[in-house]
């Protein structure tokens, strides 16, 4: 079923969100990009004549109440965004009478879900290496599923538009679903919107391909990375991972990040681009720092040779052409994390660069996905949203989804 295609008109709906948004030290949402996400998927409902039920997580309270992780907080806001009150279930596996009592037109959020272990399904207060281990877990989906059945006991119908955890087989993302037949389950307009977005870029692939991955570490992006070799032009590898690169290759990194157990990988790497033919384009200078913070005194070294007692926290300006340059005339760009400490002021100019020229390319034509908390940080911290194709919400969903995996909450409406 698809969301367009089914009438809400008198039925109860239950739609998984990603409401994760976050909060200042007064509870106070920073940025409601999440709830704005889901507001096509929320008001399509009401439209038609719906009840709503909605459900999310926010944070790690890892199985336990915790106050400060609580969706009461935002409840005044998702009311504000739907422009209609919202009720509150403080326990959301205890919802049966409020969920009953709903009618047309009205909404009820649930806790966050993580309040309950069941809702990731993971044993708690049991290591791995525990005999008893395996029995725990075991147990534990038995009662996921007692806790999905509860949730869907709530509804007639089940929407998941939480991209966010679309790769997790959690109790409301993926497992809710056996309890709703083909008819009565569906993506929501994001969900389908972040699928769409990345089977542009996996099916329907114009050349030259330029893909950028950034961020603090090698070893967390290297499932993409050997999956985008077999499909990009180029493939720019910048941010913390640089240096892992730079020591790999002989270089003197000083005390820039690296990952000392990763410098083969990042061999292998090097390796493995010139095999494909790909252009892999890796920094060859950096802006040093002699300590990490925003006034830190400055540098432009090389980036295999950086002093003693300093570090590289973004791309230089040899090494930002360099990458516009292999983003100039691209046909598809992917972008995922930064190529600098961009949450300091002074080390943005990298990443800045990297989205001038993403920007650029987009205007003439290019197809544009950026994802990852960070780098959407930084094109909203540069004002430049509207001028990249598509900003995904999903981090780790997004790069499994790219990596070529199905992911369990797509999965689950699918099949
Ligand atoms: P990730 O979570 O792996 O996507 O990495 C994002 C983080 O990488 C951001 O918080 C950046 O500050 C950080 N990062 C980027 N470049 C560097 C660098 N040269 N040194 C340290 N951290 C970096």
């Amino acid at each position: 079923m698809t969301i367009n295609n089914f009438n809400f008109a008198g039925k109860k709906a239950i739609v998984r969100v990603d409401f994760n948004v976050p909060l200042n030290e007064q509870g106070i949402i920073t940025d409601d990009t999440r709830i704005r996400g889901a507001l096509p998927t929320l008001k399509k409902i009401l439209a038609d004549g719906g009840a709503l039920i909605i459900m999310s997580h926010m944070g790690k309270p890892k199985g336990k109440v915790k106050p400060s992780l609580s969706l009461g907080q935002i409840k005044d806001a998702v009311a504000a965004a739907l422009g209609t009150p919202v009720q509150f279930a403080p326990d959301c596996a205890k919802a049966h009478d409020a969920a009953a009592a709903l009618k047309q037109g009205e909404v009820l959020l649930l806790e966050n879900l993580r309040f309950y272990p069941e809702e990731e399904g993971k044993p708690v207060g049991i290591e791995k290496d525990d005999p008893m281990y395996e029995s725990a877990k075991k147990e534990m989906k038995e009662r996921q599923k007692e806790f999905a059945k509860t949730l869907a006991s709530y509804a007639d119908c089940y929407v998941n538009d939480a991209f966010g955890t679309a790769h997790r087989k959690h109790a409301s993302t993926a497992v809710i679903a056996d309890y709703f037949d083909a008819d009565h389950k569906m993506l929501g307009l994001l969900m389908e919107k972040e699928v769409q977005a990345v089977d542009n870029i996996l099916s329907n692939i114009k050349h030259p391909f330029t893909a950028i991955m950034g961020g603090s570490k090698v070893s967390t992006k290297i499932g993409i990375i050997e999956n985008l070799m077999d499909k990009v032009d180029n493939l720019i590898l910048c941010g913390g991972m640089t240096y892992t690169f730079a020591k790999a290759q002989g270089g003197k990194i000083g005390n820039s990040i690296c990952e000392d157990d990763k410098l083969e990988l990042a061999l292998d790497i090097i390796k493995q681009a010139k095999q494909k033919g790909v252009n892999l384009v890796l920094g060859t200078d950096c802006v040093a720092a002699d300590n990490f913070s925003n006034d830190a005194n400055t540098q432009v070294v090389d980036a295999k040779n950086i002093p003693d007692g300093w570090e590289g926290m973004d791309a230089g300006p040899e090494t930002r052409k360099l990458f516009a340059d292999a983003i100039k005339g691209a046909k598809t760009i992917l972008w995922n994390g930064p190529a600098g400490v961009f949450e300091f002021e002074a080390f943005t100019g990298g990443s800045k660069a990297i989205a001038e020229a993403i920007a650029d390319a987009t205007a003439e034509g290019a197809y544009s996905l950026i994802g990852g908390g960070d780098s959407v940080a930084c094109i909203n911290k540069f004002g430049m949203a509207d001028k990249v194709s598509y900003i995904s919400t999903g981090g780790g969903a997004l790069l499994e989804a790219i990596e070529g995996k199905v992911l369990p909450g797509v999965a689950a409406i699918k099949q």
